[in-house]
């Protein structure tokens, strides 16, 4: 029987482990951490009886993917759930952005930019179904839809400080800024706008939803889906060299090209492996999850409503402090992101007292506490937060990348968004999965598509090793044939 081992149970790791295990391969995923599912899981946080999610939370590309659409979620008991608002942007002394699912409702409250924000993203997010297997795809190949993605290329190719131009009033420039920041790059540099105009375009086509129940919810019936497939799981065991595996057809490799670097050793071309060494971590993330009593006193109440609040004040500020991350600075007012999973999934509250999770935009391996810093970010839209926090507890970039070592120096995207990691992955090559072993592939974040839940570099990395099984056995075919 043919047989592959993954190693590391992320969302992609366990999206290449169905992709090879419905084609009747033996699949083992091998974990270094004790509880499966990288980034993709639930914790009970940070007092009991509220779910928080440990990492991502929010999934505006998870629904569109094709990965996702081979699931049956339902049938597995995943359901989504939606906010009022997908995101907020609030603003000193001014009215928030606020960012619907509908282009025309988010068109509606932004005066005079309202039209050229349905202009911008309207025609792209109504072509969704289409465009999302060609952005969830490797760039370098001839694109099946050219006319769609040079459509989107006009907001996705300029730098987000260009692009913000396009809008003449202040709530729709910082409400397009607070998305583009989570590309977490400095926001002067071209194409970084693709991760933001990727996340505004699939929004309005599906929504900014997050899982009832918690993230994990999901993992959990992914991988009880897996185990009545046949595959088998092993927790607790770091991946260090190759030769520790047991024998195989394919490895695939749910892990940064760093770390893949060292598991492949000498036994990757020098090339490739220079490749993978130089691949560069972006700046980091510091979480803080909060027990809340009553939910956030937002200034303007409207905001409790959405999913996902963005706090930098004004886009030009919000460039300002990225560049300042960006260059290994601390700003005294980082960008901070904060979820409210209890304003689509009620189920997350406990009486009163309401999860709220933030992490803040940081420098790459940041040593410093920036609890103070997200509560003095939240404070200032938020007078009174301070005094409902109820209990909370922090996670330091140093933490972030000892429970998950893809998390280098606490960068959550898995490398350096950089324009050419973003779009080509770790090496230049038209099949950014090889590693140049055959039938040994990179699936992980690192990979294209990029960061997020959508499965999608462990579902074409997957369809890559089954392709190099068919290769192998039309080649043992026309070998061994005469000998029949
Ligand atoms: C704080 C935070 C917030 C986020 N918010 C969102 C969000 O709202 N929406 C969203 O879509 N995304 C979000 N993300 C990003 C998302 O979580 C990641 O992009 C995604 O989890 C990457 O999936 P992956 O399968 O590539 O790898 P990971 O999820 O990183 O999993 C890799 C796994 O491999 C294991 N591993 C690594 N090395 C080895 C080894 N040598 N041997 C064995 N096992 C190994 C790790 O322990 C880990 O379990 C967030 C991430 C963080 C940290």
């Amino acid at each position: 029987m043919t047989t592959a081992v993954v190693v590391g149970s992320g969302p992609n790791g366990l999206a290449a482990a169905t992709v090879l295990a419905r084609a009747g391969v033996q699949v083992t995923v091998v974990e270094a951490a004790e509880q499966l599912g990288g980034g993709a899981r639930s914790t009970e946080s940070p007092i009991s009886g509220l779910v928080q999610d440990h990492c991502a939370a929010v999934h505006p590309m998870a629904p569109g993917s094709p990965f996702f659409k081979t699931l049956d979620l339902e049938a597995m008991g995943v359901r989504w759930a939606r906010a009022p608002i997908d995101a907020a942007h609030p603003l000193d002394g001014a009215e928030p952005g606020f960012l619907h699912t509908s282009v025309d409702e988010t068109a509606a409250g932004l005066g005079r930019d309202g039209a050229r924000w349905a202009g911008a993203f309207g025609p792209s997010a109504r072509a969704f179904d289409r465009l999302s297997g060609v952005i969830m795809s490797p760039m370098l190949r001839v694109p099946r839809h050219p006319l769609l993605l040079a459509r989107m290329g006009l907001v996705a190719g300029p730098p987000p400080s260009l692009v913000g131009k396009l809008f003449r009033d202040e709530r729709a420039r910082a409400l397009f800024m607070g998305v583009a920041a989570h590309a977490c790059q400095p926001l002067t540099q071209p194409l970084v706008t693709g991760i933001g105009a990727g996340i505004i375009i699939a929004g309005h086509a599906v929504g900014w939803p997050v899982i009832e129940g918690g993230t994990g919810r999901f993992t959990d019936a992914h991988i009880e889906m897996l185990r009545g497939m046949g595959v088998r799981f092993e927790t607790g065991q770091r991946v260090n060299r190759l030769y520790e595996l047991p024998p195989r057809d394919i490895t695939m490799l749910d892990v940064h090209p760093r770390i893949a670097a060292g598991i492949l050793a000498e036994q990757q071309p020098a090339r490739a492996r220079a490749a993978f060494r130089r691949f560069k971590p972006g700046p980091a993330a510091f979480k803080v999850d909060f027990a809340v009593d009553g939910g956030v006193p937002w200034l303007d109440e409207r905001v409790s409503q959405a999913g996902t609040v963005h706090l930098g004040g004004s886009a030009e500020e919000i460039v300002a402090t990225e560049r300042d991350v960006g260059a290994g600075r601390m700003p005294a007012r980082p960008f901070v992101l904060v979820g409210q999973q209890a304003a689509a999934d009620p189920t997350r509250a406990s009486g009163s007292i309401v999860p709220i999770y933030a992490y803040a935009h940081v420098p790459a391996g940041y040593s410093g506490d920036a609890t103070e810093a997200i509560i003095a970010q939240i404070e200032r839209f938020a007078p009174g937060f301070r005094e409902r926090i109820v209990a909370l507890s922090s996670r330091t970039t140093a933490e972030s990348e000892a429970e998950n070592e893809n998390f280098l120096g606490g960068d959550i995207l898995t490398g350096a968004k950089s324009p050419l990691q973003f779009l080509l992955g770790p090496r230049l090559s038209a099949h950014p999965y090889d590693t140049g072993i055959p039938g040994v592939y990179l699936c992980s974040a690192a990979t294209p598509p990029g960061p997020g839940i959508h499965g999608m570099g462990g579902y074409n990395s997957a369809q890559r090793a089954l392709q190099f099984l068919q290769h192998r056995s039309a080649v043992h075919t026309e070998v061994y044939e005469p000998c029949r």
